[in-house]
């Protein structure tokens, strides 16, 4: 059996920032896939938004909940520290329209290269190709056992992901690892992703965006969310952030009302009473545009009625039917987008029983964790990235000083 006095499993941005900041000589990281960083390599289709613009406060607020578990973690390796990281190795970035950090050669690749260059730079030793299958408490430290060898270290940094692309080598086994060391895992959901309906009848709009839509989610005839932003219409239901970065809170079973004024039915109807006063000629057609609503929807919606009828024609029951569709569309959520689709996990390892202070186990000391294997996931734009990366750092440096006290 080879022994390391550090293991890290699992080379993804947390892994190898955990063997940048701690690792050395002394330290093994063990990569199931052929090559570490898959997941990495396919970030914001191939560009990698790796972090946010914005204060750390602004930035915790959008790790649904986890504010107070990240931030010593944000605070010790930053969004700043972490474009300074690239930038001084050669990675320049920029921040789009949306607040997003990406490299400006658009490469994933690039960004790969600089963690695993200088990884090695430190001293780590790569074992690829070969998944642990389990891990065990001994006296002294750990065994780690993959398909082909036996390990031993006193030090163990489990980053192994969450499940979510499963092809890319994340599947959700540093869940279980932990859970056979006696940590409680919440149950693992796929997040950020889109939700699709059997019965949605929009489909045929697929490609329409709204950019204030409301989305609010019943749930058993109960209300249980409401959120607001960029809706995107799919060929099998909805995507766009205010579905993907709410997806967490979905449930199969759920019914999302839509709407797609930016404006609630009681305003939109207190504007067609005042233009019926007004201008009782106009056409419900071009009533509908000044809303703000595309021309493909309004077709759609209005279906049999003429776009040229005069809203001083529209019946009361036509006149309530619209006001509803527009405001109030009906979705049946039949499924969330499952793992090959969800860009992240929620649910993982508890975080009330990992130190943040250090990352270390409260349960099993000398046992680490990083990235998404924990119960932390962040909204769409870089926060997930950001988190690996900084969760990685902290837990590679805590270990450091753990060893040398
Ligand atoms: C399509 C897509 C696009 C995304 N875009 C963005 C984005 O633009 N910005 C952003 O912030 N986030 C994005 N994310 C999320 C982000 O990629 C993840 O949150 C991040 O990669 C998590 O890092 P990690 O190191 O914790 O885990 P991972 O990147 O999942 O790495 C874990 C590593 O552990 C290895 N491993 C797992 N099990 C074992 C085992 N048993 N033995 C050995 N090795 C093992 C895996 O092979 C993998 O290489 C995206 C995700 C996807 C799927």
């Amino acid at each position: 059996m080879d022994h390391f006095p550090t293991i890290i499993i699992g080379g993804g941005p947390a892994g190898l920032m955990a063997a940048i900041s701690g690792g050395g000589p002394e330290t093994l990281l063990i990569e199931g896939g052929p090559k570490p960083g898959r997941k990495l390599l396919t970030t914001a289709a191939g560009q990698c938004n790796f972090t946010h613009e914005g204060t750390v406060p602004e930035l915790l607020a959008r790790y649904n909940g986890k504010e107070r578990f990240l931030r010593p973690a944000l605070f010790s390796f930053t969004n700043e520290n972490l474009i300074a990281f690239f930038n001084e190795r050669g990675i320049p970035s920029f921040v789009d329209e949306k607040g997003r950090y990406l490299p400006r050669s658009l490469s994933a690749r690039d960004i790969l290269h600089a963690l695993i260059n200088e990884a090695r730079e430190k001293g780590t030793r790569f074992h690829q190709n070969d998944r642990v299958i389990s891990v065990e408490k001994t006296d002294s430290g750990f065994r780690v056992i993959t398909k082909l060898k036996e390990f031993s270290c006193e030090k163990l940094i489990i980053a192994t992901g969450g499940r979510s692309f499963p092809k890319t080598g994340s599947t959700g086994e540093g869940a279980r690892f932990a859970r056979e060391l006696g940590h409680s895992i919440v149950p693992l959901r796929p997040a950020l992703t889109g939700v699709e309906s059997d019965v949605f009848t929009l489909t045929s709009l697929a490609g329409l965006s709204f950019e204030e839509a409301g989305v609010e989610v019943f749930r058993q005839g109960k209300l249980a969310g409401r959120y607001k932003g960029n809706l995107l219409i799919t060929h099998k239901g909805l995507s766009g952030p205010v579905v993907i970065d709410n997806s967490r809170d979905f449930r199969e079973g759920d019914r999302l009302n839509l709407n797609f004024c930016g404006q609630n039915r009681e305003k939109v109807n207190q504007k067609w009473s005042e233009e019926l006063k007004e201008e009782g000629k106009q056409g419900i057609g071009s009533f509908m545009k000044n809303l703000g609503l595309p021309r493909k929807l309004i077709g759609e919606l209005l279906g049999v009625i003429p776009p040229e009828k005069s809203l001083s024609q529209m019946t009361k029951g036509e006149r309530k039917k619209l006001l509803g569709e527009m405001t109030e569309y009906p979705f049946s959520l039949d499924r969330l987008q499952g793992w090959n689709k969800a860009m992240v996990t929620t649910g993982g390892v508890e975080t009330k029983e990992i130190n943040p202070k250090t990352m270390e186990s409260r349960l099993v000391p000398g046992l680490y964790f990083a990235g998404e294997v924990m119960d932390i996931d962040g909204d769409s734009g870089g926060f997930n990235l950001q988190a690996a990366f900084s969760t990685g750092f902290l837990a590679g440096m805590s270990l450091r000083k753990s060893v040398k006290e």
